[in-house]
Parts: structure tokens; sequence; C-alpha cells
């Protein structure tokens, strides 16, 4: 019985040093009740008890320090690939834990403010004279040029100076990232405040971020930010990273109301109930602080309906096989509006803080439609 305590007792990973020497202690002096009688044999018994007993209880400290030491050891783990990539920001995962454990929220520290690596990276560019010619804001590369991009199959396939030689990010990859570096927007990265912040009231809840599509250059670089739950998703969660899984945006197997932003590119041009994903996004947002990164092509004069044609059909009709859309995107926004999402485009030369606007050239950023929607 002693015994089994024991086992829950560190499994539950709780404080077990005396407890657990305690339970010990009883085992062994089950145990030893069995030994022969005698004077010789009490005295080997008694010491045999005492000099086990001493070594479990070393070990049962030892192994409750270990699980203690655990979460400090992943916070280190998770602050690695942002040293490798260059990048000053430290995770504050570890002075959050230290808060927690003394019972105190973040929220309750006056000034606390998050460090936002991205945007101290990006700080740095803007700093040096002249800028360096190319930065990526996704993963903290900068250089002389970005790599050329030659895919043999497709028309848009050969192109100098496009793709970050080590995070791979594209020209819309870049540009959302520098949202997310440099943005004026609240609820991305706006100077000053707390960088995706949860609203207050939540105690020290991390936010979090349902990202569907997770393209590998904005998953890893989304991973780096401390306190931040991503959960990437999509419908063939095989084509991203492992940590990815199966989720149809039109029934998203997420409550209502939990998520705090939404990352949706090149996504909602392929979904027939278009509907009903968009209402499926609100219902997982939160209400009115709710966000959304939405990215869609859409260069149309007319929304174009090809949901009902073939391969060809569609590559005819919408300018891509796997698209059933053809946006139009005052259309796009006003479908998104229908449904309770508010969208506006993005303008980087606006969004951008006025310091970052100069590093535009040098990101290679593409103004790609893209578009910032709020549930409220
Ligand atoms: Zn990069």
């Amino acid at each position: 019985m002693g015994g089994d305590g024991l086992v829950k007792r560190v499994l539950a990973g709780g404080r077990t040093g005396e407890a657990g020497g305690g339970v010990l202690l009883g085992i062994s002096a089950m145990n030893t009740n069995q030994r022969p009688s005698g004077r010789i044999g009490t005295l080997t018994t008694v010491l045999v008890t005492s000099v086990v007993s001493v070594v479990l209880c070393v070990l049962a400290l030892l192994l409750s320090g270990h699980l203690r030491a655990e979460p400090a050891a992943a916070g280190l783990q998770r602050a690695e690939p942002l040293l490798e990539h260059g990048f000053t920001g430290q995770s504050d995962r570890s002075a959050a834990s230290s808060e927690v454990c003394s019972g105190k929220h973040e929220h309750d520290v006056p000034g606390n403010v998050r460090r936002n690596p991205f945007q101290e990276a990006m700080k740095g560019w803007a700093a040096q004279d002249p800028v360096p010619k190319r930065v990526c804001p996704c993963c903290g590369w900068s250089g002389d040029v970005f790599a050329h991009l030659k895919i043999m199959w497709s028309q848009w396939g050969d192109r100098p100076d496009k793709q970050c030689p080590r995070c791979k990010s594209l020209e819309r990859h870049r540009s959302a990232c520098s949202l997310f570096g440099a943005g004026k927007h609240p609820f991305l990265a706006q100077e000053g405040a707390e960088f995706l912040q949860p609203p207050q009231g939540f105690g020290s809840v991390p936010f979090r971020l349902a990202h569907f599509g997770p393209e590998k250059t904005m998953d890893s670089m989304l991973n780096q930010v401390s306190d931040m739950d991503q959960i990437g998703m999509d419908f063939m969660p095989w084509l991203y990273g492992p940590s990815t899984f199966f989720a149809d945006i039109t029934s998203i197997p997420l409550p209502t109301n939990f998520s705090d932003g939404v990352v949706v590119l090149h996504v909602m041009e392929h979904i027939p109930a278009l509907e009903k994903a968009t209402q499926e996004l609100v219902r997982i947002l939160r209400p009115k602080t709710g966000w959304a990164l939405a990215e869609v092509p859409c260069y149309f004069e007319q929304t174009r309906d090809c949901r009902d044609k073939d391969y060809n059909g569609r590559k005819e009709c919408a300018g891509q096989p796997d698209h059933v859309w053809g946006f139009n995107c005052d259309d796009f926004v006003s479908r998104m509006r229908q449904e309770g999402l508010h969208c506006r485009r993005v303008n980087l030369e606006e969004d951008l803080q006025p310091w970052a606007t100069k590093l535009i050239p040098s990101m290679r950023v593409e103004l790609l439609p893209s578009y910032i929607c709020s549930t409220g």
C-alpha cells in the first residue's frame, strides 16, 4: 500500500522528498519484520534498515528534485533555436514559472512587458546605417541577397532574390512575420505593449493561437514566442510538421471562444464550404478581442465560384487546380463580414511601426492581399 502511494506521488510530480522518504522507511520496516531475532541480528537489522532508508531517502529527494527541474530545462531547450538564429531575445518562460511558484501572476507585476524577440531583431537592423540589404523577419537572417528560387513545373518558379536561405521563407511569409515583429495592430506587436498578450483577466494563461496550414517557416517562428500555445492544424497534416494534427476547418475540434488568434494564410480559397469555415473561425475566437490574420489571392474583378469544376476547369477558373474560389478582394471582405469577421486589408507602409518601414525593401515583401480580421 505504502509503495503504491509513493509511486502515485512520484508520478504526480509533487514535492515527494520528505513524505516519500517516510513511506520508504515504512516499507523497509515491513520487510525487516521477517528477519531472524537475536541481539546481533537485531543490530544488523537496525543498521541495514538505517543505511537502506538513508539511501532511499536520498534517491527519493533526487528524484523529486529532478521532476521539479524539468520545466526549467524545457524552457532552455525552447530558447535554443532563438540563439541559433541570432536573436537576442530570451525566453521568459522560466521567469513566468517562478512567478507562478511564488503565487504571483505576471499581470500583477507593474511595467512587466513581454519581450518580443522579432521586434528586437528588426529594431537592431533599423538602427544600422545603412540597413542590411536583405533581412528575414521570420528567422533573423541578414545578407546581400535572398536565394534564387527555381521550380521547374511552375510558371512563377524561376525568380531570383526570393527565398530566405535559412528558413526558406517567401515574400508572403515575410510579410506576415513583419507584422508579428513590428506591426501596429494591438493584437500583433504594438510597440510598448505586450506581445501576443491574452486579454487581461486571464491570469497567466498563455496566448492561444490556432494556425491552419502551418507552413514550416511561420510555424517555427511562432513556436519561438514564449508563453504562447500554438495549435497547428490542417486537413492534410502530413504536409506539415509532426506536431500538426488533423482538423477540418468547417468543424474545428476546439471549444467555443477558445482562441486568442487565428492564422489562415492561403487557406480560405481551398474551402468549398466557405461560410461554414468562417462561422467556425468566429466560433473558436474569443468574442470582441479575437483576431485572425488571413491571406488570400484575390485578383479577379468578380469572385468566381469554381466549386463544380473538374481539375482543369478549376485551373482555368481559379488559376490553380486546388483552388475552388477565385476571389475578388472586396467580395472576400464582405463574405467574411456576413459571418461576423470584420477584415481590413494590410498596408505595410501604414501597419508597421514608422521605424520599421525603412526595412520594407530589405525584407522583399510582396503586398499579397493580407487581412487583419476581428470578431469585435
Ligand atoms: Zn528566414
